[in-house]
């Protein structure tokens, strides 16, 4: 299917890894330009070399924390006027909430929901002036189904669900959508961060964790990130222009509900 996206700029923000990466590399795989951002300098250049190898399209590395000031405008500066952002950032840590001081909530509330509302800002007037934008974030399966040691995530994740609910419906006449990916249990590095601390108690191996993992969802396996970028893609598509303000749940039928 072409996706109608040849010749089109993207930013997506976290994406030396993961999720992030295989968004950033189904996007150039659709033609479009894209700018990726990342922490650690080296990782990001090795996923730009990797995407450009794979596509041939233009790949710029953006070295930089997304949920500082200047990471924001260091991907800002290399892609002024994205016509697709994809926002996206580390998850908060997990804990009791006894334990979860104010600078962890601020933290979180940077990150997960302050951040991207701060990149949409950047990107959306001249998107709306170009009468064409394509806006997707991150979120998580815990939005919808929250997972109790997860505060920190749930809450700020739940807020910027809030806020681009109500913006969705305001911009959409301009051809501009704004929706939300929301992954349930895929293969990258942090979930497997995650299956080193249960295979150390369990004894088994990592990938032994992983499978059990996804033996417990009904498709019987984790997700794999080029599933998740795919599903990215589509959302950023010139067909997509009547999917508006949905969070879509990528986690293989977990939540178990009839709608
Ligand atoms: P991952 O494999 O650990 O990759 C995270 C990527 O984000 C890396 O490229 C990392 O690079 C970058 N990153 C993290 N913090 C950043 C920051 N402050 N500024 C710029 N780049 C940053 O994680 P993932 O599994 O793809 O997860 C992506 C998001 O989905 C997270 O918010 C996670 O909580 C959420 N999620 C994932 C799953 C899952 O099963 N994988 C499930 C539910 C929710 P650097 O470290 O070099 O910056």
């Amino acid at each position: 299917m072409d996706l109608g996206l040849q010749g089109k700029r993207a930013i997506v923000c976290a994406a030396s890894k993961g999720l992030g990466k295989a968004c950033a590399m189904a996007l150039a795989q659709a033609g479009v330009s894209v700018v990726i951002t990342g922490r650690d300098e080296a990782a990001l250049e090795a996923a730009a070399k990797e995407i450009r190898a794979a596509t041939g399209v233009e790949i710029t590395a953006a070295a930089g924390d997304i949920t500082t000031k200047a990471g924001r405008e260091a991907a800002l500066a290399a892609c002024p006027d994205p016509d697709i952002l994809v926002n996206n950032a580390g998850g908060p840590p997990p804990g009791d909430f006894r334990e979860f001081t104010e600078e962890m909530w601020h933290a979180a509330l940077n990150a997960n929901m302050l951040s991207p509302i701060a990149m949409i800002q950047a990107v959306l007037d001249p998107m709306i002036a170009r009468r064409f934008g394509r806006i997707v974030n991150i979120t998580s399966a815990a939005v919808k189904a929250p997972i109790p040691i997860l505060g920190l995530s749930n809450g700020a994740r739940a807020g910027l669900t809030g806020f681009v609910a109500g913006l969705a419906r305001d911009v959409a006449q301009h051809n501009v959508t704004i929706n939300n990916l929301l992954p349930g249990p895929f293969d990258t590095d942090r979930l497997r961060a995650t299956a080193a601390k249960s295979a150390a108690a369990s004894g088994r191996s990592i990938d032994e964790e992983v499978l059990v993992r996804g033996r417990q969802n009904p498709t019987g396996r984790v997700g794999q990130p080029e599933e998740f970028g795919a599903a990215c893609a589509f959302l950023c598509s010139t067909q997509s222009g009547f999917i508006v303000g949905q969070n879509l749940l990528l986690d293989g039928g977990a939540f178990n509900a009839t709608m």
